[in-house]
């Protein structure tokens, strides 16, 4: 996406959130549309603001479940998709184990489609929500310094946000043990260390990743508890960043492997639940926008 669809899509996502918080009413530009949720992988935040953010906007909103649907029964991905895509909703949202997913299905069936997580691959909804967190709580993303820490590797969470920050001039720096970072990493157009106190020196946002185990096989760090000694967030080490640096995580975290409870329940400088409500905002910007034709 270029720099005015992103920002279009966050001012859209920004009104949406201002009028829900006022409780101004909401025009149901999906009424009597269909949105369907077809999740391959686990979710919490994504399924249910992608379900609440349809249901907002008025959408008949359907979720599939897969462990009692056809796909168990050998159905492929396709197949799924083109039966479903033959009842004619107007948005798929897919979230599904392999890169790619989402884009082969795109082209595939004739109604929009969001990827809601593919693999190791993109979380672009992710990406735009932590965005407006990040212009709503700082006033404006450009020349933000903005840390990524954790398991970069197998994040898709770390992907879309490097391109999207990029593409906003934010300052972005990539922070993870040598075996948690991909190679080549520098070729995104980031910063990258291998020590945390370096990594978030004087940053003004701090975004925490999870070990994203299901996508390890074997061990790529020697126990959890050496893990948050080097880089878990806690108090002493986000003292290096700036003091009103921002605490950003897309969930779920795991307390005390790679953020401390005292730090990510903080009142003044945690954004996570700021990040989930917001999650609902931007998903009622991408659905309205792809269903109602182009941004402004
Ligand atoms: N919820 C995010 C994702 O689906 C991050 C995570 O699972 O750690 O990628």
């Amino acid at each position: 996406m270029t720099k005015p669809e992103i920002t279009a899509l966050l001012d859209l996502g920004d009104d949406y959130l201002q009028r829900y918080q006022d409780g101004t009413p909401i025009k149901k530009v999906l009424k009597d549309r269909t949105q369907i949720n077809l999740f391959f992988e686990d979710s919490t935040r994504t399924r249910t603001s992608f379900e609440l953010a349809g249901k907002r906007l008025g959408a008949d909103v359907i979720n599939m479940i897969v462990s009692s649907s056809s796909i168990k029964k050998g159905e492929t991905l396709i197949d799924t998709a083109m039966t479903l895509n033959a009842m004619r909703p107007s948005a798929l949202v897919v979230r599904h184990s392999a890169s790619g997913a989402a884009a082969l299905l795109a082209q595939k069936v004739t109604c929009s489609v969001l990827n809601a997580g593919d693999g190791s691959h993109e979380h672009p909804t992710q990406a735009l929500l932590d965005a407006l967190t990040i212009r709503r709580r700082k006033g404006q993303i450009e020349g933000q310094i903005v840390a990524i820490c954790g398991d970069i590797l197998h994040s898709r969470v770390a992907r879309s946000n490097i391109h999207l920050l990029n593409t906003m001039g934010a300052r972005v720096r990539v922070i993870a043990p040598p075996t948690l970072m991909p190679p080549f990493a520098e070729n995104l157009g980031v910063s990258v260390h291998h020590d945390m106190r370096e990594g978030i020196a004087d940053a003004d946002v701090v975004m925490m990743l999870r070990l994203q185990t299901e996508r390890m096989q074997g061990a790529f760090v020697p126990s959890t508890s050496e893990y948050f000694h080097y880089y878990g967030l806690d108090a002493k080490k986000l003292a290096h960043a700036k003091d009103d640096a921002l605490i950003m995580h897309p969930g779920p975290m795991n307390r005390g492997v790679e953020i401390d409870t005292v730090v990510a329940d903080d009142i003044d400088r945690s954004a996570i639940q700021d990040q989930v409500e917001t999650g609902v905002a931007i998903r009622m910007a991408c659905l309205d926008a792809l269903c109602n034709g182009p941004l402004p």
